[in-house]
C-alpha cells in the first residue's frame, strides 16, 4: 500500500495566483483538467476547432502542462505518482481529441457529399463540337490515299525564290509561260509560290533516285476571284522518279487516287496539254459523278470535269534537281482539294471554302 507523504509547494494556477498544493491538489487539478478538457472535446464543433481544443488543454502554457512544474520539488516517488497520473490523463484526452476528430470527419464528409451531390439524371447541356474544314478534310484523305501508295509527305516554303518557283523548272524569265501566271512578288527575285512544284526541285537536291512524294500547300496566283478561281488554293504536288517510270505509271496512279477518292466507278481522261515543267504533259478530267458521262447542269453538259494537270517530267527540271535524265525519268500531277472536294459533295462554289459561314461548313460535320 502506498502512503502519501503531503508535500508542500508552490503552484501557480492559471490564474496566477500562488497557492500552496500538495500532491493530492495537483492530482485533483489534473482530474479536473481532464474532465474539462473531455466537455470541451465532445462539444467541438468543427475538425478545425479540434486543434484548437487540443493546443488549449495540451499546449506547452496550458494548466495542463503548469502540474509539472512542481515535479522538481517532490519526492522520487511523489514524481513516479504525479507522472503516472499525468500521463494517463494525457493520453484520455488525446484518445478524446483523435475520436472527436474522426467522428466530425465523417460527419463532415458525410455533409459534403450530400451538399455537392451531382444529379446525374439531369439533361446535359450539348457543347458545340469543332470538327475538320471540309477543304483540310479533303487535303488529308488525299494525302492518306498517297501515303498509302508509298509517297513522302514533303512541304516547301510558301515564299520562293523565283529561281525554283520558275527557272528551274524550266520557265526562265523570257518563257512566254509565265504570263499565264499572274504572280504576286515580294520583291525582285522573290514570289508567293505560284504552284507547289518549286518543292520538285527542292526535294531531288535532297534526296537521290528513286523517290515517290507529295507536297499539300497554298499557291497564289494574282487573279480575280469567281465561283472557280481564287487568288488563294490549295494544290497537292505529286512526283515519282525511278529507272523506267512510264506514262502508263502516270495514269495508273491518278486513276487509283480516283477510285479510293471518289468512288470505284471512276473514270479518267487525259487531254494533251502544255506545261513547261513536263513532257508530254495533260489535263486530267473525271468523268462527272452525277451523269456519268451523259451531260448535266453539274458538268455544264460536257460529262467530264477538269481534275488537274500533269505529265512526264521534263529532262532539264531532272537536272535541275540533279538528277541524269538519261538514266531515271518521272512524273508529276497536281490535284487540286478545292475542286476534289467540290465535286465528291456538289459544292457550287470555291469561296465557300473562305467565307467561314458555319451553316455551309456544318453541312460537312
Ligand atoms: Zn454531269
Amino acid at each position: 500500500m502506498v502512503t502519501f507523504v503531503p508535500t508542500s509547494v508552490a503552484f501557480l494556477f492559471g490564474r496566477s495566483i500562488v497557492i500552496e498544493v500538495q500532491l493530492d491538489d495537483a492530482i485533483r487539478r489534473i482530474d479536473e483538467v481532464v474532465s474539462e478538457a473531455l466537455r470541451d472535446i465532445q462539444a467541438v464543433p468543427t475538425t478545425s476547432e479540434v486543434e484548437q481544443v487540443r493546443v488549449r488543454y495540451t499546449g506547452k502554457k496550458s494548466p495542463f502542462q503548469q502540474v509539472l512544474s512542481i515535479m522538481g520539488r517532490l519526492s522520487a516517488a511523489d514524481r513516479k505518482q504525479l507522472g503516472a497520473a499525468w500521463n494517463a490523463a494525457r493520453d484520455s484526452i488525446e484518445a478524446a481529441l483523435k475520436q472527436r476528430d474522426a467522428s466530425l470527419r465523417s460527419g463532415e464528409l458525410a455533409q459534403r457529399l450530400e451538399s455537392e451531390q451531382v444529379d446525374i439524371t439531369l439533361p446535359g447541356v450539348p457543347q458545340p463540337v469543332g470538327y475538320r474544314h471540309p477543304l483540310l478534310q479533303c487535303v488529308r484523305d488525299l494525302l492518306q490515299i498517297l501515303e498509302q501508295m508509298g509517297y513522302a509527305i514533303y512541304e516547301g516554303p510558301e515564299v520562293e525564290w523565283e529561281r525554283y518557283n520558275f527557272d528551274l523548272l524550266n520557265t526562265p524569265w523570257w518563257h512566254p509561260a509565265r504570263d499565264e501566271q499572274d504572280t504576286f512578288w515580294v520583291r525582285e527575285g522573290v514570289v508567293l509560290r505560284t504552284q507547289t512544284s518549286p518543292a520538285q526541285v527542292r526535294y531531288m537536291e535532297a534526296h537521290p533516285p528513286p523517290i515517290r512524294v507529295a507536297v499539300p500547300g497554298f499557291t497564289y496566283r494574282n487573279e480575280a476571284e469567281d465561283p472557280t478561281h481564287a487568288d488563294m488554293f490549295y494544290q497537292i504536288e505529286g512526283l515519282a522518279v525511278d529507272v523506267d517510270i512510264t506514262l502508263a505509271d502516270l495514269k495508273g496512279t491518278l486513276l487509283q487516287v480516283a477510285k479510293r477518292y471518289f468512288g470505284p466507278d471512276s473514270a479518267l481522261r487525259f487531254r494533251p496539254h502544255y506545261f513547261p515543267f513536263t513532257e508530254p504533259s495533260a489535263e486530267i478530267d473525271i468523268q462527272c459523278r452525277v451523269c456519268h458521262g451523259v451531260g448535266c447542269r453539274s458538268c455544264d453538259g460536257e460529262g467530264w470535269l477538269e481534275l488537274g494537270g500533269s505529265g512526264m517530267v521534263h529532262p532539264s527540271v531532272l537536272e535541275a534537281g540533279g538528277y541524269d535524265p538519261e538514266a531515271v525519268s518521272g512524273f508529276a500531277f497536281g490535284l487540286g482539294p478545292n475542286r476534289y472536294s467540290m465535286m465528291k459533295y456538289g459544292i457550287p462554289d470555291m469561296r465557300l471554302f473562305r467565307e467561314n459561314d458555319l451553316r455551309f461548313l456544318r453541312e460537312f460535320n
